[in-house]
């Protein structure tokens, strides 16, 4: 009889990724998915450490299972990612009842540990090597980046997949807990992505996601050849199949003028570029220690306008870092007016025990403030995202569908062959349309008729469904 397994995912698409490739390697195991985590017999959290709150929930989760599994000692329960390799045995010391805790770079242990735990092995936990622990090889070592099988109905959609390029960071900025939970920079070899590539190809995959925390740091080194961002692009532009390649998250210094031409030149690459800034402070981002100034930034988006043009730029900024007066938050608030993201996601400084940012500088913006700020910047960018999607209407946008959009799921009108539809266009712009199911994976034509900040709402005409046709199809 399989066993049931409850997964539940907060945190960035490494995570989604890492869960992704757990869930594939359980299936293997004799376990299949639900939604609900009281009839499951195995219960895994894959979590985040980047904020607090996204610990608190975790934590919260795991108070809300202490009574099902007092009704039923067998059911496994497992904390993954990034909380695990930070708090450790820590974490059997707030819910004594969890069975297993594995870091982020010893997820391959995952089905071993658990026949152990099943047989009455007791609490396990597996995580790699701290920072300071040992040479840089013997940490890296620690950290093994796990790929092993693709699991396409763990993904929103089987068309689209992440592929890691490299795995850790080595940039320690001083707020930010992943250099310590995710280890070294590390990059995967070409051939190795590119069979990947291949494979998701083969299964129908029409979209891939590189992923890297500093993605197009990306650098392999193998005998005397290097391959970087722009050859492995290149390389991986060939695999048939393959209609769109993005790439997330660029650092700024590395964002060179040839990565920027291959941006440029190879159309299967998406003119989509993530590229968190922070602050728009000299100050803060010294105290950051992000290693550029926001001259540096200003004349990195000045080369991006110049060469790509029609690319749509995203950011991420951190308010309320330590000792950010008003008028560093006034600079940032110019910085997103003049540079005119698609969109930003703007958050809270929260402090994180194990950074250099908490060991030196007091969290010193009250939390009102923050609030404050995170509100303002984000009205500010939200009245720039619609500015910038207006002209998109009366145009004919390529997208690739998804599947049903939110608001149909919301309302439970996702079953019918008519349904609402979404899709992104090459450029990451969600776009909403009335369409037809089959419609799912393909590129269309969608004609944009309205547009918010968020959101593009579009017709589609196709060679199978007309208007005509379509409005006789609706009208059924
Ligand atoms: N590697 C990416 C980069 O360099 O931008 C992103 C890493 S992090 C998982 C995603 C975002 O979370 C960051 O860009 C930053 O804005 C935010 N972040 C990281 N640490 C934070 C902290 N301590 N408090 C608030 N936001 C934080
Ligand atoms: Fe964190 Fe900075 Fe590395 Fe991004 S580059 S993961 S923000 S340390």
């Amino acid at each position: 009889m399989s066993k049931k397994l409850y997964i539940e995912t907060v945190g960035c698409q490494m995570n989604e990724l890492d869960s992704e490739l757990v869930v594939a390697t359980l299936r293997k195991q004799g376990y299949e998915l639900t939604d609900a985590p009281g009839n499951a017999d195995l219960v895994l959290f894959n979590t985040c450490s980047v904020r607090q709150h996204a610990e608190d929930k975790i934590y919260s989760a795991l108070g809300r299972l202490k009574h099902a599994k007092r009704e039923n000692p067998r059911k496994i329960i497992g904390v993954l990612g990034c909380m695990a390799q930070k708090d450790q045995g820590l974490i059997f010391q707030r819910a004594p009842y969890v069975d297993l805790v594995v870091g982020p770079g010893q997820l391959h242990q995952i089905p071993k540990l658990i026949d152990d735990i099943a047989v009455g092995g007791g609490q396990k936990m597996e995580v790699s090597l701290e920072r300071k622990d040992g040479s840089r090889e013997e940490i890296a070592r620690s950290h093994e980046s796990f790929d092993p099988l693709r699991d396409p109905s763990m993904r929103p959609s089987p068309y689209q997949a992440y592929v890691r390029i490299q795995i850790g960071c080595d940039k320690f900025c001083t707020y930010c807990i992943v250099p310590s939970v995710r280890g070294p920079e590390q990059a995967r070899h070409p051939n190795v992505i590119l069979a990947e590539a291949r494979q998701l190809a083969g299964e129908g995959c029409k979209e891939i996601t590189l992923l890297g925390q500093t993605v197009n740091s990306y650098r392999h080194h193998d005998g005397e050849r290097t391959t970087r961002m722009p050859d492995l692009l290149a390389l991986l532009h060939e695999v048939a199949g393959i209609e769109r390649l993005k790439f997330v998250t660029n650092y700024p210094k590395d964002m060179t003028d040839d990565l920027l031409q291959t941006v440029r030149d190879l159309p299967k690459v998406s003119p989509y570029l993530h590229v968190p800034a922070q602050s728009g402070s000299n100050e803060v981002l010294k105290r950051m220690k992000r290693g550029y100034t926001v001259e540096d930034y200003r004349e990195m988006m000045g080369r991006i306008r110049e060469t790509v043009p029609e690319a749509a730029v995203t950011s991420d900024f951190i308010v309320g870092f330590c000792g950010e007066t008003e008028a560093d938050f006034e600079q940032t608030v110019e910085l997103v007016r003049e540079s005119r993201f698609k969109n930003s996601f703007i958050f809270k400084y929260s402090p994180r025990p194990g950074t250099k940012g908490f060991e030196l500088f007091a969290d010193d913006v009250p939390e009102d403030v923050k609030k404050r700020r995170n509100n303002e910047l984000l009205a500010v960018q939200n009245a720039i995202s619609e500015e910038d999607n207006q002209p998109f209407i009366g145009r004919t946008v390529e997208i690739l569908v998804e599947g049903p959009s939110k608001n149909a799921v919301k309302h439970g009108h996702d079953d019918g062959p008519i349904l609402q539809l979404t899709g992104r266009t090459h450029c990451d712009r969600i776009v909403v349309y009335e369409g037809n199911r089959r419609q799912i994976g393909e590129l269309l034509p969608v004609t944009i008729y309205d547009a918010n900040a968020f959101t593009l709402f579009g017709s589609v005409v196709t060679r199978e469904t007309g208007p005509e046709l379509y409005t006789l199809e609706l009208a059924k």
